[in-house]
């Protein structure tokens, strides 16, 4: 990708000419109560002023209203009333999008509230893509492209932490400081490019150990946040939770106990194969997306390899792996080698050992005893399908979310692959620099991976942006949005 000259990467987003004007339903399609029509952009006073008029008056003057004020009124149409509304004004630049803009209230009946739509549409507005109303807010310099994200992700938390996360990057506490470090970053470069300018004179403008020792900050911090990625995607997507064991341990009867519970199950996701299923569920704040992967054993058919190829690609990348197995067999102390196993090959995940059929095995107490001393680590003893035990087995899953939790103490988070990948590119471009200057390279070159980095950065918060990436991100909202 070429680079973008410096003054186009550093220069501030000008307003542009107010759009074309759109109009959208920002509320769910259904009954309810209310619902809003909002219109944006170029003319829309206008356009309200034709569709609107005030109780007992005619024509109401939009273009004359302060801003932020509410006019009760009614919508009309060719054949007369179509609903009373509250028209809301926001006046240029002080609205979501920057543009004039106006929210209609009407009833919430989806006839009704079409019916509005409809009326602006035949007015001259064109109806909003998804995330049209956001984007303008970007393009316009009212939110970053950090934030336009964090309304999108804000919009569809599925637990309360995730909602919580999404509202921090929402008021722009990363933006800030990736704005720090890209401000620092570009003094830097500044004056290496200066140098290249009087090349000739051999002049240095920024020593190479003052230099060093400021990308040396950059780089931690830039670890820092990336090594937050793994606590904010558990946040946002919930902790990837494996349910692991032989055939008939009760794998699939535990997911459902767990699932059938009273608390929330927020999505069913199902799995992009037969070999394993997904399904979420929230306990206490905290959202784990739970698995259940093919039963682990020496695959006698084609097929069955290939799901237990993929339950074992699926442990691979689990956050927390429960590994069930069956406490009623005579041999079940046969599973410590296959737990020390799993503890080597999977280290970055935590793994927790739960005892299934407590109620089918009377000295169920002695047995977990055995098992705690063989495996050295704590056994949860369950009945799943009588649902015994389960309160403690949640309880100790929280827990160990806690551990995650503690492993990163800063307050901003990286939630999203795109902002993680961009941070590692960016980091990696610091490296490389860093090399350069201890190998005494020309200036030429270190500027250039300075100029990558910043680069980087910028697409996190929008300063350097494509197309591409824009209509990625938008099409994700909804239409209203
Ligand atoms: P999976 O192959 O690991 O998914 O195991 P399943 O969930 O299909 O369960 C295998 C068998 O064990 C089924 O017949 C279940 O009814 C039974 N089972 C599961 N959990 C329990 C339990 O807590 N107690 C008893 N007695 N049987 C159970």
């Amino acid at each position: 990708m070429p680079l973008l000259p410096l003054e186009i990467m550093t220069a501030p987003f000008t307003p542009p000419e107010q759009g074309e004007p759109i109009a959208a339903i920002a509320t769910p399609v259904g009954i309810g109560a209310l619902a809003v029509v909002r219109i944006s952009g170029k003319g829309v006073f206008d356009i309200a002023m034709r569709v609107f008029h005030k109780k007992g008056s005619q024509a109401f003057h939009f273009a004359q209203s302060k801003g932020f004020r509410a006019h009760f009124g009614a919508v009309y149409d060719s054949e007369g009333l179509v609903d009373e509304v509250v028209a809301l004004v926001f006046r240029s630049p002080n609205s979501f999008t920057m543009e004039d803009m106006v929210e209609l209230s009407c009833h919430g009946g989806p006839v009704v509230v079409k019916h509005i739509l409809k009326v602006l549409l035949d007015e001259g507005c064109r109806l909003a893509e998804p995330g049209e109303f956001t984007r303008r807010a970007f393009l316009n310099g009212r939110i970053d492209l950090l934030q336009a994200e964090a309304i999108g992700e804000m919009i569809h938390a599925r637990s309360e932490s995730a909602f919580r996360t999404a509202v921090t990057q929402m008021q722009g506490t990363l933006s800030t400081r990736l704005d720090a470090m890209r401000e620092q970053l570009l003094r830097s470069c500044a004056l290496l490019e200066l140098e290249l300018d009087f090349s000739e004179e051999d002049v240095e403008f920024q020593s190479r150990s003052q230099l060093q020792k400021e990308l040396r900050e950059l780089q931690k911090e830039l670890c820092r946040l990336i090594d937050s990625y793994q606590h904010g995607r558990i946040l946002k997507e919930g902790v990837a939770t494996v349910i692991a064991g032989k055939p008939n341990a009760g794998k699939s009867t535990l997911l459902n106990a767990l699932l059938g519970e009273e608390r929330s199950i927020v999505s069913h996701i199902p799995g992009t194969t037969r070999d394993y299923i997904e399904e979420c569920f929230v306990y206490e704040k905290t959202m784990f997306r739970l698995t259940d992967t093919a039963g682990l054993r020496e695959g006698r058919e084609e097929s069955e390899h290939e799901g237990i190829r993929r339950s074992y690609k699926k442990i691979s990348e689990a956050d927390m792996i429960i590994y069930l197995l069956d406490i009623s067999l005579d041999n079940y102390l046969d599973e410590v080698p296959v737990i020390a196993e799993f503890l080597v090959r999977y280290p970055s995940a935590r793994l927790l050992v739960v005892a299934n059929k407590t109620d089918i095995t009377p000295d169920s107490a002695e047995r977990l005893k055995q098992l705690r001393a063989a495996t050295g680590s704590e056994v949860c003893g369950i009945a799943a399908a009588k649902r015994e035990g389960l309160d403690r087995l949640t309880h100790e899953m929280c827990i160990m979310v806690e551990g995650l939790d503690k492993q990163q103490e800063a307050s901003v988070l990286v939630t999203s692959l795109r902002h993680y990948e961009a941070l590692r590119n960016a980091s990696d471009a610091l490296r490389n620099a860093q090399a350069l200057i201890d190998r005494g390279t020309g200036t030429e070159l270190v500027a250039f991976e300075l100029r990558s980095a910043l680069e980087y950065i910028g697409e996190i918060t929008g300063k350097v942006v494509n197309e591409e990436i824009l209509t990625l991100i938008f099409e994700r909202f909804c239409i209203g949005k």
